[in-house]
């Protein structure tokens, strides 16, 4: 018998849940769980900051809906956009698209939701016994990302307009957003991770046409992987994943903090549900398969996408890598697989 099978599903009326990791997806779920009348633990210190984060015009609807601000205060001291210029694939010309987005310092906008946050939510150092446990704490991936591209990213000095722009070359995509004040954050996607980041990242500045943008390029850059990811495990008795410890999006979505709110929002539901007596089996499994789906739906757009703009062969990797997870997953969908919680239906488990 595994480790799944051992784990009791909690059944009606329990009430005591645990949230490991304070970022977006964790507040979030803690407050809908408190909302719901549960016994709520905050566990653990966040350990790495917030970084900058541009949140589209869906992602700001929903957090400012779930935590009851009307008047957008959140956004406070946050940098307005109104478009974005994109150039995508060899030979495109720029196009100007309206979008409305809010560049938000990440790491203050989780303070003012800490803030936020009901006077009855417990805050511990160790976890406590509990009902549920939801792990919102990003850890390093424990099933393989799809690909292995990564994001350089980093922060220089740029003129404060309301444009975001973003621009393929022979070797990936940049991208140049004003965050205010006279800076702005330049990101970079390449499929294999370069010797020296700063210097590859102000070639790609250039390549891309966006030298006139960016006053002078990054001094200091970041490499992280940004390969999309999507947990295995995600739903199991009194354990349930969210945020980006569930599910990572390529970068090039621009939705990654909507979709880790939109879990931690799944999540409260589903143990509000079984608390509540409906099926604890049927509403894991809807948790599990309805990322699945989502994540299936990602890596279909970054296929598209990625095919229409580059053909070296270290992208061609990648798509190839992009087309068998695809496979796979629907492979999946066809197959009736067991499993220690959802034995016998049909989901969109594991991705690799
Ligand atoms: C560089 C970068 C740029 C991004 N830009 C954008 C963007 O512009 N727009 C957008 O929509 N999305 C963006 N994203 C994605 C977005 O940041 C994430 O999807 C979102 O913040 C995930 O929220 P989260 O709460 O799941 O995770 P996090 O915000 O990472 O929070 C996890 C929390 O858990 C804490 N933690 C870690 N380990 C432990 C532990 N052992 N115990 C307790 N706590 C722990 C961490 O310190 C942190 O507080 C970006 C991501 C990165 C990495």
């Amino acid at each position: 018998m595994n480790e799944v099978r051992a784990i009791p599903m909690p059944g009606p009326g329990a009430d005591r849940v645990a949230v490991h990791g304070a970022g977006l997806a964790g507040l979030t779920c803690a407050l809908l769980a408190a909302r719901d009348g549960f016994t709520v633990t905050l566990v653990g210190t966040p350990s790495a900051p917030v970084p900058d984060l541009v949140l589209n015009e869906a992602t700001i609807a929903v957090l400012t809906r779930v935590w009851d601000d009307p008047e957008e205060r959140l956004l406070d001291g946050g940098h307005q956009l109104t478009g974005r210029s994109v150039r995508w694939g060899r030979d495109a010309a720029p196009v100007q698209v309206p979008a409305s987005a809010v560049v938000v310092d990440g790491q203050r906008l989780v303070d003012a939701l800490e803030q936020r946050l009901p006077t009855a939510v417990r805050r511990a150092e160790v976890a406590p016994a509990a009902d549920w446990t939801v792990r919102a704490a990003v850890r390093p991936a424990g099933n393989p990302p799809v690909g292995r591209r990564v994001l350089l990213a980093g922060h220089a000095p740029m003129p404060s307009t309301a444009v975001s722009r973003m621009a393929t070359t022979g070797r990936g995509w940049v991208g140049v957003v004003p965050v205010g004040n006279g800076r702005g954050l330049v990101q970079a996607m390449t499929p294999v991770p370069p010797d020296d980041p700063a210097g590859f990242l102000a070639e790609e500045i250039e390549a891309a046409g966006l030298g006139g943008f960016v006053t002078e390029p990054p001094p200091q850059v970041t490499v992280m992987p940004a390969a999309p990811w999507l947990s295995r495990q995600r739903a199991e008795p009194g354990r349930l994943h969210i945020g980006g410890a569930v599910l990572r999006l390529d970068p090039v979505s621009g939705s990654g903090a909507g979709h880790a709110l939109r879990t931690a929002i799944l999540a409260a539901a589903v143990i509000r549900g079984i608390r509540d007596g409906h099926p604890a089996a049927d509403l894991l499994g809807h948790y599990h398969r309805r990322l699945g789906a989502a994540f299936h739906d990602h890596l279909t757009g970054c296929a598209v996408h990625y095919r229409a703009a580059f053909d070296s062969p270290e992208w061609t990797g990648e798509l190839h890598i992009t087309a068998t997870a695809l496979t796979g997953q629907a492979a999946q969908l066809h197959t009736r697989r067991a499993g220690p919680v959802f034995t016998g239906r049909r989901d969109v488990a594991a991705m690799t």
